[in-house]
């Protein structure tokens, strides 16, 4: 037998799987209510439509979509996404889009083209968990700033800038999901969001935005994204069709400056010499169509919904000592425990006993806090399953009182 052990990169032999993929896995059987996975529902899946596009892309452009193409993407696609970001002031052109394989691959690619060992990165307290994965591949020092009600404080990430400084080190970027941010539901408002630019500028750090929830948006205003707000070419925002058309696809993209595209492009080559071509004209034709945005509103209509009916059910079932996030968008919201609780051990008995799921908060805190609090997301289940499931939830944290 091989002994592995002797053979595995430092990188390998210390990857550990993702918790939320583990806990997902187990909840495949069974009559669990899962809040704990952040699947789109299937009901947003527009499967007709994807069967028209594939047979005309198929019929028009056959054998070359089923060729390898250029790394920098499909000119279709780019153009599209270039015009459909411009509706958002981004006032940039194809040359400016990176199609990539999800944002999943964009974060790798950030790792690898910014990342030396030892490197300070900023991120939230909480933060996505596989953003925190993809970047501790590369050995970071990674500086947890609390987030507030507005999102990441400024007031904390100055005060971390200046204990680097005055250690003689700075930062490279600041990594954030301004939108209805996975895990917390929380979107930065503007003036929060001017402000983080101005200590990005300040202290010259890269702003990497994490865009994946920004259109699915059912209350509120739409607040300006950090890369139109900035005018000094340090923001890549990753944007990804998993949550307004299939994660199925393993589609999305990479807006920045031609320059720090050019250096995403040559990491890109050796990870995968380019995103499927075939994917990528599908897409861009279901834009060109017309029916990327018709597919976006009904989308957000039935998670609009299922987010009343999760707060609803809170507001009657769970007990006091208990709060929540009140998101204006996306597919999450976060609940914070009477301080003494541990949602690790309380998933146990949630799970085995109540058969309901949730992901623990710990798990997106880089610094190990965040014991009392948990991630319910809300797009998956039923409205009817919300109902029920919030229900069984708050008995389990009676229980555990
Ligand atoms: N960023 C954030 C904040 C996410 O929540 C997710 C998916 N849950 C991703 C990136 C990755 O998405 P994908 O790779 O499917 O595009």
């Amino acid at each position: 037998m091989v002994d592995l052990k002797n053979k595995v990169s430092r990188l390998a032999g210390k990857g550990e799987r993702s918790v939320i993929r583990e806990i997902l896995k187990l909840l495949d059987k069974g009559d669990i209510i899962s809040f704990a996975g952040g699947l789109p529902s299937p009901e947003s899946f527009p499967v007709e439509d994807i069967r028209k596009m594939c047979d005309k892309v198929l019929s028009e452009d056959g054998t070359s979509v089923l060729q390898y193409g250029a790394t920098e993407g499909d000119k279709v696609l780019c153009q599209q996404l270039a015009d459909y970001n411009n509706k958002k002031n981004f006032n940039i052109t194809a040359k400016n889009v990176l199609p990539t394989a999800s944002s999943q691959q964009a974060l790798d690619i950030v790792g690898r083209m910014f990342l030396d060992k030892g490197d300070n990165i900023i991120m939230g307290l909480p933060s996505y968990l596989g953003a925190i994965n993809a970047f501790k591949a590369f050995e970071p020092n990674i500086i947890g700033v609390k987030l507030d009600e507005k999102g990441l404080s400024a007031t904390l990430m100055e005060k971390a800038l200046i204990e680097l400084e005055a250690k003689g080190q700075k930062a490279k970027f600041i990594y954030m999901v301004p939108d209805f941010q996975n895990p917390a539901g929380i979107t930065m408002p503007k003036e929060r969001r001017l402000e983080i630019l101005a200590l990005a500028k300040k202290y010259d750090l890269l702003i990497i935005e994490d865009s994946p929830y920004c259109e699915i948006r059912f209350s509120g205003e739409a607040q300006p994204t950090f890369y139109s707000l900035d005018d000094s070419g340090r923001v890549l925002n990753l944007g990804t069709f998993s949550k307004i058309l299939a994660p199925g696809f393993r589609l999305g993209w990479i807006i920045s400056s031609e320059e720090i595209l050019d250096c995403a492009i040559v990491v890109k080559q050796t990870m995968d010499l380019c995103t499927s071509p075939f994917v990528q004209r599908v897409v861009g034709r279901y834009m060109q169509e017309g029916l990327l945005e018709p597919n976006i509103e009904k989308t957000v209509a039935s998670y609009k919904q299922k987010a009343e009916a999760m707060l609803q059910s809170f507001e009657k079932f769970m007990p006091e000592g208990v709060s929540w996030t009140t998101p204006e968008g996306g597919l999450f919201l976060f609940l914070n425990l009477p301080a003494h609780l541990d949602a690790e051990k309380l998933m146990t008995i949630a799970v085995r006993d109540y058969k309901v799921a949730f992901v623990p908060g710990v798990v997106f805190h880089c610094d190990g806090s965040g014991k009392n609090t948990l991630r319910m997301n809300f797009s998956y289940e039923s409205v009817e399953a919300i109902r029920k499931g919030v229900q069984r939830l708050a008995e389990a944290i009676k229980a555990s009182l």
